[in-house]
């Protein structure tokens, strides 16, 4: 438990009494995705960042000096750890002294790198998250909150899904589970780079992902196996969401019109439903203007937005379309995943409802 003080240039930094029983996490890379996981878990009564990783000193490893996040090195041998030290930043050691004191690693450095720090977790013996970067086959498993929270409860280590994915899912399975299957066919027009990125592109073309179907849809049945889904996808010059552009084939019976799929979805945790025209948020600029409002830090949207004037029911064909703030929609999915590992919360809305609450009052939202 602990309480929050204003830190340096208004970081919000969390003062610890007592962290009896409260969950250790170690953040493995804190770039984009490690940054923001780290906020969020700081955000939380029941866990604590006992450290983050950074490679070498960067101005990236300001922010955790001003979130007060000890500063590890990626690698443990004394080179490299003694390079921060002479850039001025307090070092507390390499990765294994990290793992050392953490109950559960959460990988966040860049896609591929899965198979090299796994067996760094294994050889420490502790619980492991790893992101969308990775493939399925790594773990075995995977997790998004409301796809599987309960298949992942105790489990030694697993993969939270990409942004894509994790998209999909939270339209997707509310309406697996009011109709009992689904057949889904889905375009990503996808963002190029995030917005930090200064070598990606295209910055003048639209790219086809030339591997059909591409991974995204696919990746959903690792959640939720019993969605038949496929996915063609696209990359755009922008840098700022991904827009996904859905039909999904509804079976006999569903019982469901245009209204009450917008009903369910205004009621499903994490998903926001707009009426584009009467709010004037027609494209990804205007959304991501209004999270810039919401006050998240980074101007975060942890919510999929859904177009309520873009969603339409035509027989029993769904066709709609939903914007995903792809730096930021997994970051709440890590922190219930954190719990579902720990098993120390088996309903996953009721973590839902925790992370949640927590991450607005940390930021005073
Ligand atoms: P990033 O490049 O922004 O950050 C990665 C960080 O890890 C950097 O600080 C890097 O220095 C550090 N790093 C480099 N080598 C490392 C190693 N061997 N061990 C530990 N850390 C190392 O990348 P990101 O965008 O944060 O992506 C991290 C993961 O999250 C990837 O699997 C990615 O696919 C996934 N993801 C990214 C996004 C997104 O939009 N950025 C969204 C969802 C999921």
């Amino acid at each position: 438990m602990g309480m929050l003080i204003e830190g340096s240039q208004g970081h919000p930094i969390k003062e610890r009494w007592n962290t009896v029983g409260v969950i250790k996490v170690a953040i493995n890379g804190f770039g984009t995705i490690g940054k923001r996981v780290a906020d969020a878990v700081d955000a939380q009564d029941d866990m604590e960042v006992v450290g983050v990783t950074k490679t070498g000193p960067s101005f990236g490893c300001d922010l955790a000096v001003k979130k007060g996040f000890p500063l590890y090195c990626t690698f443990d041998d004394e080179e490299s750890i003694s390079r921060f030290g002479m850039n001025g930043y307090e070092c507390s050691g390499g990765l294994s002294d990290l793992l050392s004191v953490a109950d559960v690693v959460v990988d966040c450095a860049p896609g591929k790198l899965g198979a090299d720090n796994l067996s760094k977790y294994k050889s420490a013996g502790i619980k492991y998250m790893f992101q969308g970067g990775e493939k399925h086959s790594l773990t075995g498993l995977s997790y998004t909150s409301s796809a599987n929270h309960v298949e992942n409860l105790n489990a030694q280590g697993t993969r939270v899904v990409s942004c894509n994915t994790t998209g999909l899912s939270r339209t997707l399975v509310p309406l697996f589970e009011h109709c009992g299957s689904l057949k889904v066919e889905c375009t990503m027009i996808r963002r190029a780079a995030d917005p930090g990125d200064s070598n990606r592109g295209p910055i003048n073309a639209i790219k086809p992902v030339l591997k059909v179907p591409s991974h995204h849809g696919p990746d959903v049945m690792t959640v939720k196996p019993e969605i038949e889904i496929n996915s063609l996808a696209v990359a755009v010059p922008t840098t700022i969401m991904h827009v996904h552009s859905i039909i999904a084939d509804l079976p006999p019976g569903h019982g469901l019109t245009t209204e009450s799929v917008i009903e369910l979805w205004s009621n499903t945790p994490r998903v926001i439903i707009m009426n584009g025209s009467e709010h004037r948020i027609t494209t990804t600029a205007e959304v991501m203007e209004m999270a810039r409002d919401i006050g998240r830090k980074w101007g975060d949207l942890h919510e999929i937005f859904v177009w309520e004037d873009g969603v339409k029911l035509v027989g029993d064909r769904l066709y709609y379309f939903q914007a995903i703030h792809q730096e930021s929609d997994v970051i709440p999915e890590n922190i219930d995943c954190i719990r579902a590992l720990m098993g120390t919360e088996s309903d996953w809305r009721k973590s839902v409802e925790m992370t949640d609450s927590a991450i607005s009052r940390y930021y005073g939202l």
